[in-house]
């Protein structure tokens, strides 16, 4: 196969936590089965690291990325009520990777109640409750503070729009909850409309967020490109997760002006952790969105048609699937059928 980069193109990786390592190292066999030219910077970060050294993320990371613009992670765990903020949402927001896309698609016989989902949701990255503006009034009471901006709004909602016209998409669906939260999710939604005013070829239509929740898992069909505020987008993810088979298929990738990061939707899964029996495809998928966006287009769609191709057959299902395959089963078969399909 022929490499569009003479140099090879330098990707910073972070495996993660959890499930991160066993999925990572899947994924780092079937993209050299693809015969790109990239090459990994590979840096721990996360529990382990903070564990032996004090700190989540080595400086090095920051650095790598810098100079990259391109990252594929692993999850990482952030524990649940203590000071340690996420470094998922860090990193988002450091680098104001402020586009989380994240498509929605059935994939062969994966089994799930709905066939043919196809939803793109574009999630605003790095702003509402997400801020991490908390404040503690007295034992008794906390509050969060929701940070909706018009600039967040109208570049997430160009986003989206911009995907539609791009891949020929028909719907922009925004989301809100802009009849209680008037002034905030207000804000969003005028932003959303005005923006979709330069768009008439694309249907525009606009949902409160728990009617969302219902008509996802109703009819989720009638969705095509949805957008919407962090928070909603983040709950709407997993959701939709839900209905193409679970956490273990829904990639993503997280967009900025020069600089992308690509991970799953999931996290680290803890309680599968180091059994071998994670399901890699959620990252493979993100993988081939880390190529698309590296114009490795011809090879992306090589490793989505491996994958929808390996999923017509129930024997190559993984465990969360109740399918007979680990982990390293799984990317051997993988592998397999890339190499088949390129005529090897
Ligand atoms: P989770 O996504 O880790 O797991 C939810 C359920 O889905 C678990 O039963 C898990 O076994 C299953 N699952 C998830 N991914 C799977 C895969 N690839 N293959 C097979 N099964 C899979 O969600 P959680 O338990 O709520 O979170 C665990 C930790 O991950 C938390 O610390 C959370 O903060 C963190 N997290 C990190 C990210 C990220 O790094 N981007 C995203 C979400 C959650």
């Amino acid at each position: 196969m022929q490499n569009h980069y003479p140099d090879a193109i330098k990707v910073t990786l972070i495996p993660g936590d959890g499930i991160g390592p066993e999925i990572t190292q899947a994924t780092k066999e079937v993209i050299e089965s693809l015969d790109v030219n990239i090459v990994w910077e590979e840096y721990n970060a996360g529990l382990a690291v903070y564990e032996e050294k004090g700190y989540l993320v080595p400086e090095e990371v920051y650095t790598s990325f810098e100079m990259n613009k391109v990252a594929l992670k692993g999850p990482i765990t952030t524990p649940i009520g203590t000071g340690f903020r996420s470094i998922n949402v860090e990193l988002r927001k450091r680098y104001d990777l402020y586009a989380c896309v994240r498509p929605i698609q059935s994939i062969g016989l994966v089994p799930s109640h709905y066939h043919n989902v196809d939803i793109v949701l574009f999630r605003e990255n790095t702003e509402d409750l997400y801020m991490g503006l908390e404040e503690k009034i007295s034992d008794d009471e906390a509050r969060s503070i929701k940070v909706i901006t018009r600039l967040a709004s109208h570049r997430i909602a160009l986003a989206a729009f911009d995907y539609a016209i791009q891949h020929n998409r028909k719907k922009v669906t925004v989301v809100t909850k802009a009849n209680i939260m008037k002034l905030s999710d207000g804000l969003f939604l005028d932003t959303v409309r005005n923006v979709s005013k330069a768009y008439p070829s694309i249907e525009f239509t606009e949902i409160l967020v728990d009617n969302m929740c219902m008509q996802m898992v109703l009819n989720p069909n009638q969705f095509d490109v949805v957008v919407t505020e962090n928070l909603y987008g983040d709950i709407l993810s997993d959701l939709g997760a839900a209905l193409v088979g679970g956490l273990g298929f829904v990639p993503g990738a997280n967009i900025g002006v020069d600089k992308a990061l690509f991970e799953a939707t999931h996290g680290s899964a803890p309680d599968i952790a180091g059994l071998g029996i994670a399901n890699p495809t959620a990252m493979l998928l993100s993988a081939s969105m880390m190529l698309d966006y590296l114009n490795y287009t011809k090879e992306a769609k090589l490793l989505r048609h491996a994958i929808n191709h390996l999923y017509q057959d129930k024997d190559n299902f993984t465990k969360d699937i109740k399918g007979p395959l680990n982990t390293i089963e799984y990317t051997n078969k993988l592998i397999k059928i890339i190499r088949e399909l390129k005529g090897e």
